[in-house]
């Protein structure tokens, strides 16, 4: 499945779609996480982590540009690239070491990093309705496909 589109009453829905996506993956990937100031972004990437078994708060790393989350059985690198100036900057910090093949990496305002970033597998779009959120995923390889398979036979 290529695109997969779901309503998000409430804060909780946000965070219960971060634990499920979590919960579909398998090996290494990229999600590039889209939308407005406050659309859930960092929400969505709060499930995602403590699903994984990290516990306690999750930041946005808005001025460090990545936080790491050493997990098992994989990283999880989770980047906020907002107040990034230069994509050019992304070389000096050493991007290519963060995107290897067993990690995952979620990418807030991927756009600012555009041209140095690696493909991602799936976009999230999230966008405000009414009180609650859009979801809308986008698969970009064989593998984000897949991902959406599983995430909608939950
Ligand atoms: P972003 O990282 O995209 O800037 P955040 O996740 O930091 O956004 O903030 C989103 C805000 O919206 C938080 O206050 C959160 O409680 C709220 N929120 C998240 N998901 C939903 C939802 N589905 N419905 C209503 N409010 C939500
Ligand atoms: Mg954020």
């Amino acid at each position: 499945m290529k695109e997969l589109v779901l309503l998000l009453p409430n804060e909780n829905a946000t965070v219960a779609l971060g634990n499920a996506v979590a919960a579909t993956g398998d090996r290494g990937y990229v999600i590039y996480l889209y939308g407005d100031l406050g659309a859930g972004k960092t929400t969505f990437s709060r499930g995602f982590l403590q699903a994984l078994g990290h516990q306690g708060h999750v930041k946005s790393p808005t001025y460090t540009l990545v936080e790491p989350y050493a997990l098992l059985p994989r990283p999880v690198y989770h980047f906020d690239l907002y107040r990034l100036s230069d994509p050019e900057e992304l070389e000096f910090m050493g991007i290519r070491d963060y995107f290897h093949q067993d990690a995952i990496c979620l990418v807030e305002w991927p756009q600012q990093g555009a041209g140095f970033l690696p493909d991602a597998d799936i976009e999230l779009h999230l966008s405000y309705d009414s009180e609650g959120r859009r979801a809308r995923f986008v698969a970009l390889s064989e593998y984000g496909e897949n991902l959406l398979d599983n995430l909608k036979s939950l």
